[in-house]
């Protein structure tokens, strides 16, 4: 028999396909980014430990049946019927299963099934035979979207899932059934959007996508109110939402070798964010040639006279329509101007220090070209002064920005 080993590149020795589909260089052990980030969701593990029996009991009923090559699961392997009954941990990576084994169906008090580096295209109607199943782990597989069962919603003690380095194009509807998900894994597959059903797995701590094809951020994300870790590195994405500085609970927010040319400025919000990776970005080169200006309407600048000359009107002075769009108004950042804008404004990219040593390209939005600070003139990186108090008051928040 051929050594499962052989051929096997880089940091994930084992979890190569015979046929040598190249893996994801950042996809690591744990479907998580190289050596920089938390691998392991926090929380999740001592949380299954607990569930093992705590400290005091040292005996996990664990079985360990990695690396034998096995393309099937002879039930005598599993041990007699008590031990099976027992058993809470199955260890099967890195063999040559086509399929979940049948006997796997039977082990209904299983907490964590490990089927990773195998060669499943499918995980069967098995996998619904275990109701107290906490952490699946399937890495390296073949598995795409069609591979899962439908009602996969149905394992709802399901809290780590880990997909990372299979063949979905696109998250399936029975992954977002699983309501209790705390981490969830999809590093290196082919995904090329992330759905805006993605805040139905309101439990989320942990989302790991890096190394996919997708191209935006969905705003529904920003729904998933316990987020700590977010892992988009190594994808195609142009722009980060606003939105997602509503997820206060953000601890880490990875997002290199991406195509971002610019932050939303209210990134500044996201006070619990410890760290933020940025490089591989087009960040400040291209944005300032692609910044175009629409000249205002006439309505436009009516209601901007009207607003910032606080010209008074009441209710039967206009029409609804005119009454809904003055309040629409937002005011123009620049102190120095009182003015207003409606839909037409300046985009503006602000050089925000962190640190004291990088400096974070975030969006801003003016009422006029002549509202533009200085920093816009030129594309050179030159903090403006005005924006030095909060920056540093970010600074602060801000731990670890990563952008070399
Ligand atoms: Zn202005």
């Amino acid at each position: 028999m051929e050594d499962p080993e052989s051929g096997a590149p880089g940091q994930d020795p084992e979890g190569t396909p015979a046929e040598g589909r190249p893996e994801p260089a950042e996809v690591s052990e744990d479907g998580a980014p190289g050596a920089e980030a938390a691998p392991v969701p926090p929380g999740v593990a001592e949380a299954l430990e607990a569930e093992d029996g705590g400290p005091e009991s040292s005996e996990v009923p664990v079985l360990d049946l990695s690396r034998l090559g096995l393309h099937t699961l002879p039930p005598e392997l599993l041990g007699p019927a008590e031990r099976r009954r027992a058993l809470r941990r199955l260890l099967l990576p890195y063999n040559r299963l086509p399929a979940l084994p049948p006997a796997v169906g039977a082990l209904r008090d299983l907490r964590l099934l490990d089927v990773s580096g195998n060669a499943l295209s499918l995980l069967g109607p098995e996998l619904l035979g275990l109701p107290h199943l906490r952490t699946l782990l399937a890495k390296n597989n073949r598995l795409h979207e069609g591979s899962l069962p439908k009602e996969l919603g149905r394992l709802q003690r399901l809290e780590v899932l880990n997909l990372s380095g299979n063949r979905f194009t696109c998250i399936p509807g029975a992954l977002l059934q699983l309501r209790g998900l705390r981490s969830l894994s999809l590093g290196g597959n082919r995904l090329k959007s992330i759905p805006a059903e993605i805040e139905a797995l309101s439990s989320l701590e942990f989302l790991y996508l890096g190394g996919n094809f997708i191209a935006s951020i969905p705003p529904e994300l920003a729904n998933l109110a316990h987020l700590s870790y977010l892992v988009l590195c190594d994808n195609k994405i142009q722009s980060v939402p606003p939105q997602l500085a509503q997820v206060h609970s953000l601890r880490s927010l990875s997002l290199h070798n991406n195509l971002l040319t610019y932050l939303p400025r209210e990134i500044l919000s996201l006070v619990h964010l410890q760290e933020l990776s940025l490089r591989g970005n087009p960040l400040v080169v291209r944005f300032v040639r692609d910044l175009i200006y629409a000249p205002p309407s006439l309505l436009e600048l009516a209601g901007r006279t009207i607003k910032s000359r606080n010209i008074p009107y009441v209710p039967c002075d206009l029409p609804d329509n005119l009454l809904h769009y003055l309040n629409l108004a937002s005011k123009c950042p620049n102190p120095k101007c009182a003015g207003v804008y409606f839909d037409s404004c300046v985009r503006q990219i602000k050089f925000v220090d962190f640190c004291g040593k990088y400096r974070l390209p975030l969006m801003h939005y003016l009422c006029s070209p002549e509202c533009s600070s200085p920093c816009s003139n030129s594309s050179t990186s030159q903090s403006e002064s005005d924006s030095e108090d909060e920056a540093s008051m970010a600074a602060r928040r801000m731990q670890k920005v990563l952008l070399g």
